[in-house]
């Protein structure tokens, strides 16, 4: 199944922070890596699909040279969104202030322009990171760099648990922010709506893969968002609930399709065809997951042993509840590989103390839940995945 709608011209655009206003979409350039011709391929593409915001950042190896080339070659030839391109990049949590003023003034150069709309930390995922920024060599930075005109705004990306997004947010520092937002992850969607409510732009990380490998939907989840394929509702259901904008890492145009077909003006972005199916979708997978769904509820934290229980039962309900093995065993295989960006346990860390037990409203048997993830996903391929 393919996006129909014919390419626009003209995208919709909404606020992000105290930027410029941005695409509904976002091209994420740490894909499009084989070098600067397909950085270029990429680009035109995500301006034919009426992208006008681009995120990149140095830890995507190769990807603003190529980017910063990439631009070059459209603009000789004229091409770019009205208005000019609105990019974002990011910087590590990490160095002091001389390093941090080295690799700003290297992004630009690499991207051959004299200032980011936007300047991200990339990964605020834990309290030091978030001391880093707001008191400590960061803050200086994130000052110096605003002071200077070098960049328009400031924000973080984080994979961060809740209550450490929720402090960053508390700081008033940033004007925008990049979170985990998607279909099967809702868990922090309150955070987002919050924030957008305050003003701060919102991007939501690649619905499309960290989403659930969206673009590779197993048969299950075909079957239960028919007639729709599940990245349209997924794109859908974040645009309706008024996301800033959604990053999308495109490796070659047809990556596109969806950004283009969803590009423009709509009167809803969930019809009560899509709002039907989304329901069709969350009754199949209540069903076959029975009354061994997680509600997700964080009720039964903290555990002991530190053993992350809502995020191991989540990927447990996308394997058993729609299909998503393969993307569940990737997310699973990930555990302790993955530094600060994932989680550290997995279900082997689980000692059967039973504390948790009590405090679950659905009365799950979580250690045996827990056993039961581990066998059916420790054994799935992995590969490692930049936030
Ligand atoms: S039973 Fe396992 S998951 Fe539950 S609190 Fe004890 S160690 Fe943690
Ligand atoms: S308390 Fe029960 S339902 Fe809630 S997140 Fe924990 S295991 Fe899931």
């Amino acid at each position: 199944m393919t996006p129909q709608t014919p390419v626009r011209s003209e995208a919709t655009q909404r606020p992000f922070g105290n930027g410029r206003s941005v695409s509904l979409f976002t091209l994420g350039t740490m894909r499009a890596l084989a070098g600067p011709e397909q950085m270029a391929v990429v680009l035109r593409a995500a301006l034919a699909a009426g992208i006008n915001h681009l995120e990149t950042a140095p830890a995507y190896g190769p990807a603003e040279t190529f980017l910063g080339q990439g631009l070059a070659s459209l603009a000789a030839e004229g091409l770019g969104p009205h208005g000019g391109w609105r990019i974002t990049s990011k910087l590590l949590p990490l160095g002091d202030l001389e390093a941090g003023r080295r690799q700003l003034t290297a992004i630009l150069s690499r991207l051959g322009i004299p200032r980011l709309d936007s300047l991200a930390i990339h990964g605020l995922n834990r309290p030091e990171h978030l001391e880093w920024a707001s008191h400590g060599a960061g803050a200086e930075l994130l000052a110096w760099a605003l002071g200077e005109g070098l960049v328009g705004q400031v924000g973080f990306s984080s994979h961060g648990g809740n209550d450490l997004i929720e402090a960053a947010l508390a700081t008033g520092r940033f004007s925008f922010c990049s979170l985990h937002l998607h279909l099967f992850d809702q868990t922090r969607l309150p955070l987002a709506r919050s924030a957008l409510a305050a003003g701060i732009g919102v991007l939501a990380i690649s619905p499309a893969d960290k989403g659930g490998r969206l673009y590779d939907p197993p048969p299950e989840l075909l079957a239960d968002c028919d007639p729709f394929h599940p990245l349209e509702l997924a794109y859908r259901f974040l645009l309706d609930q008024g996301i800033s904008t959604l990053s999308l890492g495109a490796e070659q145009p047809q990556d596109l399709a969806w950004a283009a077909a969803l590009a423009g003006p709509a009167a809803t972005w969930l019809s009560p065809a899509h709002r039907a199916a989304l329901e069709r979708l969350a009754a199949a997978g209540r069903e076959r997951l029975g009354p061994e769904r997680c509600g997700q509820c964080r009720a039964c934290l903290p555990c002991p042993s530190s053993v992350p229980i809502p995020e191991l039962l989540r990927l447990r309900n996308l394997a058993v509840g729609h299909g998503m093995g393969v993307f569940a065993g990737e997310r699973y295989n990930l555990i302790g590989r993955a530094g600060h960006w994932w989680e550290q346990s997995n279900a082997e860390a689980c000692r059967h103390c039973g504390d948790c037990l009590p405090r679950c409203p659905h009365q799950l048997p979580i250690p045996e839940l827990l056993a039961d993830t581990h066998r059916r996903l420790a054994a799935a391929p992995r590969r490692r995945l930049w936030g």
